[in-house]
């Protein structure tokens, strides 16, 4: 299928590895030019250039989305580089773990500036120019915590349903001007980010055994999802939140 995306400029945030990057690539593929951004130079530099290496059209533009100012310039940048973005991918890492009663002020608002205020702030500038061309994607890669919260994973239960209440009353705001918002929740994938937090292979036998699918997800499969979100196909589709989990998430 032709997903009617070729010459359209995307933007994807925490693109240096993992899922952004994967989302990169998968965009890349189908024929968008890409602005990739995450906070360090030389891992992104290596990301675009994997991309140009295969074909694609990339450039790369550092900034932190935890910081506003950032997240300005990162707009103008793409701006000047590639045109507007009419698909934005808003990722990056996940807050720090901790548990309901051991967070701090300060952790709190940390996990506010990087998880719910990068995707708003990514959202609101770029909507401008979408609402101008009547035609525009915007992806926030999630997790499935906002389906089943984590005891360990505060600051995402909290910050992730947030971001996934904004996405839906964006959504209704745009959906006459051509321009869609969803969500993506990734299940357990099998990032660099993953295999950290596992002290040991059993810990990791035992959490593979409860996924019905019995493995980890690729970022691929996170990234194929997310590109048909940004395709032409995908025009009807909005407001949504679309848990890529192998079945992990016990719920309806
Ligand atoms: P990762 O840590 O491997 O990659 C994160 C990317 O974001 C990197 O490119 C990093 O440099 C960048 N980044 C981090 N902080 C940033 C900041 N402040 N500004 C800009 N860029 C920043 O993560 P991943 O495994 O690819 O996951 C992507 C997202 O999906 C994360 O938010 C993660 O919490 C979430 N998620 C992942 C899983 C999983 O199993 N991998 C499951 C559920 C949800």
């Amino acid at each position: 299928m032709d997903l009617q995306i070729a010459g359209r400029v995307a933007l994807v945030t925490g693109a240096s590895q993992g899922i952004g990057l994967a989302v990169a690539e998968g965009l890349a593929a189908e024929g968008a030019r890409v602005v990739l951004s995450a906070r360090r130079e030389g891992p992104l530099e290596q990301a675009v250039a994997r991309i140009r290496h295969s074909g694609g059209e990339a450039v790369g533009v550092p900034a932190d989305v935890s910081r506003a100012e950032q997240i300005a310039a990162l707009l103008d940048e793409t701006r000047k580089l590639l045109g507007d973005p009419e698909i934005l991918v808003a990722n990056a890492g996940g807050p720090p773990p901790g548990l309901a009663d051991q967070l701090s002020e300060d952790d709190w608002a940390k996990g506010y500036e990087l998880t719910l205020m990068s995707a708003v702030r990514l959202a609101t500038a770029a909507l401008p120019a979408m609402r101008a061309r009547k035609w525009g994607r915007i992806v926030n890669i999630t997790s499935l915590t906002v389906r089943e919260p984590l005891d360990s994973l505060t600051l995402s239960n909290a910050f992730r349903s947030a971001v996934t209440g904004f996405a839906k009353t964006l959504s209704n705001r745009v959906a006459a001007e051509g321009i869609t918002v969803n969500n993506v929740g990734p299940g357990y994938t099998a990032t660099e980010r993953l295999e950290e937090l596992f002290e040991d292979e059993a810990a990791k036998e035992r959490l593979i055994e409860i996924i019905p699918a019995k493995r980890f997800g690729t970022p691929e499969e996170i990234a194929a999802v997310t590109v048909f979100l940004a395709s032409q196909q995908a025009a009807y589709l909005t407001g949504q939140t679309l848990i890529v989990d192998g079945g992990a998430v016990a719920a309806l």
